[in-house]
Protein backbone atom coordinates (compact mmCIF):
# COMPACT_ATOMS: atom_id res chain seq x y z
CA UNK A 1 0.00 0.00 0.00
CA UNK A 2 1.21 3.27 -0.86
CA UNK A 3 4.88 2.26 -1.27
CA UNK A 4 5.28 0.20 1.74
CA UNK A 5 6.84 -3.35 1.52
CA UNK A 6 4.55 -5.80 2.02
CA UNK A 7 5.03 -7.57 5.41
CA UNK A 8 4.40 -11.25 6.13
CA UNK A 9 5.72 -12.47 9.89
CA UNK A 10 4.48 -15.66 10.94
CA UNK A 11 4.27 -15.80 14.96
CA UNK A 12 5.46 -19.89 15.96
CA UNK A 13 4.91 -19.57 19.16
CA UNK A 14 5.65 -22.47 21.33
CA UNK A 15 6.17 -25.09 18.64
CA UNK A 16 8.13 -26.77 16.43
CA UNK A 17 11.59 -28.23 17.70
CA UNK A 18 14.80 -27.69 15.40
CA UNK A 19 14.39 -30.49 13.30
CA UNK A 20 10.77 -28.87 12.20
CA UNK A 21 12.14 -25.47 12.52
CA UNK A 22 14.75 -26.38 9.82
CA UNK A 23 12.44 -27.78 7.24
CA UNK A 24 10.18 -25.18 7.32
CA UNK A 25 12.31 -22.53 7.02
CA UNK A 26 14.06 -24.44 3.80
CA UNK A 27 10.56 -25.18 2.75
CA UNK A 28 9.14 -21.25 2.85
CA UNK A 29 12.26 -20.50 1.17
CA UNK A 30 11.86 -23.42 -1.81
CA UNK A 31 8.16 -22.30 -2.30
CA UNK A 32 8.90 -18.65 -2.86
CA UNK A 33 10.83 -17.60 -5.62
CA UNK A 34 13.53 -14.80 -5.34
CA UNK A 35 11.32 -11.86 -6.92
CA UNK A 36 8.27 -12.83 -4.50
CA UNK A 37 10.79 -12.82 -1.79
CA UNK A 38 12.14 -9.60 -2.37
CA UNK A 39 8.45 -7.97 -3.23
CA UNK A 40 6.89 -9.15 0.07
CA UNK A 41 9.55 -9.21 2.87
CA UNK A 42 9.14 -12.67 4.70
CA UNK A 43 9.70 -13.29 8.41
CA UNK A 44 9.57 -16.01 10.84
CA UNK A 45 9.20 -15.66 14.70
CA UNK A 46 10.22 -19.03 16.01
CA UNK A 47 10.69 -20.07 20.03
CA UNK A 48 13.79 -18.36 21.45
CA UNK A 49 15.41 -22.36 21.43
CA UNK A 50 14.80 -22.54 17.66
CA UNK A 51 16.24 -18.79 16.84
CA UNK A 52 19.97 -20.38 16.16
CA UNK A 53 18.87 -23.48 13.81
CA UNK A 54 16.51 -20.89 11.71
CA UNK A 55 20.14 -18.81 11.48
CA UNK A 56 22.19 -21.53 10.37
CA UNK A 57 19.80 -22.30 7.78
CA UNK A 58 19.30 -18.73 6.51
CA UNK A 59 23.18 -17.66 6.90
CA UNK A 60 23.85 -20.86 5.35
CA UNK A 61 21.99 -20.89 2.26
CA UNK A 62 21.65 -17.43 1.78
CA UNK A 63 17.67 -17.49 1.92
CA UNK A 64 15.89 -14.56 1.79
CA UNK A 65 13.99 -14.78 4.68
CA UNK A 66 13.92 -12.44 7.96
CA UNK A 67 13.22 -14.13 11.63
CA UNK A 68 13.34 -12.81 14.81
CA UNK A 69 11.75 -13.38 18.24
CA UNK A 70 8.39 -13.07 20.18
CA UNK A 71 9.49 -11.26 23.05
CA UNK A 72 12.58 -9.52 24.92
CA UNK A 73 13.58 -8.07 27.79
CA UNK A 74 13.25 -4.66 29.03
CA UNK A 75 16.73 -5.00 30.61
CA UNK A 76 20.61 -4.90 29.29
CA UNK A 77 21.75 -7.29 31.11
CA UNK A 78 21.84 -8.63 34.37
CA UNK A 79 20.10 -10.42 37.76
CA UNK A 80 17.10 -11.64 35.21
CA UNK A 81 16.51 -14.97 35.55
CA UNK A 82 15.38 -16.98 32.60
CA UNK A 83 15.16 -13.61 30.38
CA UNK A 84 16.13 -12.94 27.10
CA UNK A 85 18.02 -9.39 26.04
CA UNK A 86 17.69 -7.46 22.87
CA UNK A 87 21.32 -7.29 22.42
CA UNK A 88 21.38 -11.28 22.50
CA UNK A 89 18.86 -11.35 20.34
CA UNK A 90 20.64 -9.40 17.76
CA UNK A 91 23.91 -11.11 17.93
CA UNK A 92 21.85 -14.42 16.54
CA UNK A 93 20.92 -11.91 13.56
CA UNK A 94 17.36 -11.75 14.44
CA UNK A 95 16.01 -8.33 13.02
CA UNK A 96 12.20 -8.40 14.40
CA UNK A 97 10.89 -8.54 17.48
CA UNK A 98 7.00 -9.30 19.00
CA UNK A 99 6.32 -6.71 21.95
CA UNK A 100 2.97 -6.51 24.05
CA UNK A 101 1.45 -9.58 21.87
CA UNK A 102 -1.89 -10.40 23.78
CA UNK A 103 -1.16 -13.53 25.62
CA UNK A 104 1.94 -11.94 26.67
CA UNK A 105 -0.39 -9.10 28.10
CA UNK A 106 -2.72 -11.72 29.35
CA UNK A 107 -0.43 -14.71 30.49
CA UNK A 108 2.22 -12.39 31.39
CA UNK A 109 0.24 -9.37 33.03
CA UNK A 110 2.52 -7.33 30.45
CA UNK A 111 0.97 -3.83 30.76
CA UNK A 112 1.25 -0.60 28.41
CA UNK A 113 4.34 0.65 30.47
CA UNK A 114 6.34 -2.58 30.10
CA UNK A 115 5.37 -2.49 26.49
CA UNK A 116 6.60 0.35 26.12
CA UNK A 117 9.82 -0.06 27.58
CA UNK A 118 10.26 -3.27 25.40
CA UNK A 119 9.86 -1.46 22.22
CA UNK A 120 12.68 1.25 23.43
CA UNK A 121 15.13 -1.81 24.55
CA UNK A 122 14.28 -3.40 21.19
CA UNK A 123 15.29 -0.16 19.17
CA UNK A 124 18.31 0.03 21.15
CA UNK A 125 19.91 -2.98 20.01
CA UNK A 126 18.56 -2.51 16.55
CA UNK A 127 15.91 -4.46 16.26
CA UNK A 128 12.54 -3.52 14.71
CA UNK A 129 9.49 -4.03 17.33
CA UNK A 130 6.15 -5.32 16.00
CA UNK A 131 4.15 -3.52 18.47
CA UNK A 132 0.97 -5.58 19.02
CA UNK A 133 -2.33 -3.86 19.85
CA UNK A 134 -6.12 -5.11 19.98
CA UNK A 135 -9.22 -5.50 22.46
CA UNK A 136 -11.12 -8.74 23.34
CA UNK A 137 -14.91 -9.33 22.40
CA UNK A 138 -16.01 -7.14 25.48
CA UNK A 139 -14.30 -4.13 24.03
CA UNK A 140 -15.53 -4.25 21.04
CA UNK A 141 -19.36 -5.86 21.51
CA UNK A 142 -18.68 -1.89 23.68
CA UNK A 143 -18.11 -0.21 20.62
CA UNK A 144 -14.97 1.17 22.31
CA UNK A 145 -12.33 -1.15 20.25
CA UNK A 146 -10.84 2.16 18.11
CA UNK A 147 -10.52 4.18 21.39
CA UNK A 148 -9.02 1.36 22.90
CA UNK A 149 -6.42 0.40 20.25
CA UNK A 150 -5.21 4.02 20.03
CA UNK A 151 -5.09 3.87 23.68
CA UNK A 152 -2.34 0.74 23.68
CA UNK A 153 -0.64 2.20 20.65
CA UNK A 154 0.24 6.05 21.93
CA UNK A 155 1.19 4.31 25.38
CA UNK A 156 3.62 1.65 23.23
CA UNK A 157 5.19 4.67 21.38
CA UNK A 158 5.57 6.45 24.28
CA UNK A 159 8.69 8.80 24.44
CA UNK A 160 10.07 7.97 20.97
CA UNK A 161 11.33 10.13 18.43
CA UNK A 162 9.34 10.36 14.98
CA UNK A 163 12.47 8.79 13.29
CA UNK A 164 12.20 5.93 15.86
CA UNK A 165 8.50 6.09 15.39
CA UNK A 166 8.68 4.76 11.43
CA UNK A 167 10.46 2.42 12.35
CA UNK A 168 8.14 0.33 14.42
CA UNK A 169 6.06 -2.23 12.99
CA UNK A 170 2.12 -1.98 14.37
CA UNK A 171 0.30 -5.29 14.02
CA UNK A 172 -3.60 -4.69 14.96
CA UNK A 173 -4.44 -8.04 16.14
CA UNK A 174 -8.45 -8.37 17.59
CA UNK A 175 -8.30 -10.91 20.70
CA UNK A 176 -11.38 -12.40 19.93
CA UNK A 177 -9.97 -13.18 16.62
CA UNK A 178 -6.70 -15.27 17.42
CA UNK A 179 -6.55 -18.76 16.97
CA UNK A 180 -10.74 -18.87 17.03
CA UNK A 181 -11.31 -19.05 12.73
CA UNK A 182 -12.94 -15.85 13.59
CA UNK A 183 -11.44 -12.99 11.05
CA UNK A 184 -12.10 -10.01 11.55
CA UNK A 185 -13.83 -8.40 8.01
CA UNK A 186 -11.25 -6.82 6.19
CA UNK A 187 -13.43 -3.13 6.83
CA UNK A 188 -12.83 -4.57 10.77
CA UNK A 189 -9.37 -4.58 10.01
CA UNK A 190 -9.27 -1.09 8.28
CA UNK A 191 -10.96 0.91 10.60
CA UNK A 192 -8.42 -0.06 13.19
CA UNK A 193 -5.51 0.25 11.00
CA UNK A 194 -6.78 3.66 9.34
CA UNK A 195 -6.90 4.89 12.88
CA UNK A 196 -3.58 3.83 14.26
CA UNK A 197 -2.30 5.53 11.03
CA UNK A 198 -4.52 8.36 11.70
CA UNK A 199 -3.39 8.92 15.69
CA UNK A 200 0.53 8.58 14.61
CA UNK A 201 0.30 11.33 11.79
CA UNK A 202 -1.56 13.61 14.99
CA UNK A 203 1.00 12.64 17.63
CA UNK A 204 4.17 12.54 15.64
CA UNK A 205 3.73 13.89 11.51
CA UNK A 206 2.01 12.72 8.43
CA UNK A 207 5.38 11.80 6.76
CA UNK A 208 6.20 9.05 9.77
CA UNK A 209 2.44 8.04 9.61
CA UNK A 210 3.07 7.21 5.80
CA UNK A 211 6.11 5.33 6.30
CA UNK A 212 4.92 3.26 9.19
CA UNK A 213 3.62 -0.76 8.16
CA UNK A 214 0.58 -1.87 9.93
CA UNK A 215 -0.01 -5.18 9.73
CA UNK A 216 -3.45 -6.93 10.72
CA UNK A 217 -3.56 -10.19 12.89
CA UNK A 218 -6.02 -12.90 13.78
CA UNK A 219 -7.20 -15.82 11.70
CA UNK A 220 -5.09 -14.93 8.55
CA UNK A 221 -5.24 -17.65 6.36
CA UNK A 222 -4.35 -18.07 2.37
CA UNK A 223 -8.15 -18.05 1.78
CA UNK A 224 -8.37 -14.54 3.45
CA UNK A 225 -4.64 -12.54 3.05
CA UNK A 226 -6.11 -11.01 -0.32
CA UNK A 227 -8.94 -9.68 0.87
CA UNK A 228 -7.38 -7.90 3.77
CA UNK A 229 -4.68 -6.54 2.25
CA UNK A 230 -6.77 -4.55 -0.56
CA UNK A 231 -7.25 -2.09 2.73
CA UNK A 232 -5.55 1.18 1.91
CA UNK A 233 -3.39 1.08 5.95
CA UNK A 234 -2.99 -3.00 5.97
CA UNK A 235 0.44 -3.56 4.58
CA UNK A 236 1.18 -6.76 5.58
CA UNK A 237 -0.15 -10.11 8.62
CA UNK A 238 0.95 -11.40 11.59
CA UNK A 239 -0.03 -14.63 11.25
CA UNK A 240 -0.09 -17.66 14.09
CA UNK A 241 -1.91 -21.01 12.95
CA UNK A 242 -1.11 -20.92 9.62
CA UNK A 243 2.80 -19.96 9.80
CA UNK A 244 2.98 -23.52 10.83
CA UNK A 245 2.49 -25.06 7.55
CA UNK A 246 5.24 -24.03 4.97
CA UNK A 247 2.97 -23.93 2.05
CA UNK A 248 -0.14 -22.20 3.66
CA UNK A 249 2.21 -19.34 4.36
CA UNK A 250 4.29 -19.49 1.22
CA UNK A 251 0.72 -19.18 0.07
CA UNK A 252 -0.14 -16.20 2.43
CA UNK A 253 3.24 -14.77 0.90
CA UNK A 254 1.97 -14.62 -2.48
CA UNK A 255 -1.47 -13.00 -1.84
CA UNK A 256 -0.60 -10.40 -4.87
C1 LIG B 1 -1.11 -14.43 16.50
O1 LIG B 1 -1.05 -15.01 17.56
O2 LIG B 1 -0.31 -13.51 16.28
C2 LIG B 1 -2.13 -14.84 15.52
C3 LIG B 1 -2.53 -13.98 14.64
O3 LIG B 1 -2.62 -16.14 15.60
P1 LIG B 1 -3.62 -16.89 14.57
O4 LIG B 1 -3.19 -16.52 13.17
O5 LIG B 1 -3.44 -18.34 14.86
O6 LIG B 1 -5.00 -16.38 14.85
Amino acid sequence: SEGRRPLMAGNWKMNLNHLEANLLVQKLAASLSEKQLTEVETVVLPPFTDLRTVQTAVDGDKLLIGYGAQDLSPYQSGAYTGDISGSMLAKLGCTYVVVGHSERRAYHHEDDALVNAKVVAALANGLTPILCVGEGLDVREEGRHVAHCSDQLIAGLHGLTAEQVAKVVIAYEPVWAIGTGKTATPEDAQEVCGEVRNRIAETFDEATAHQVRILYGGSVKASNIAAIMVQPDVDGGLVGGASLDAEEFAQICRFP
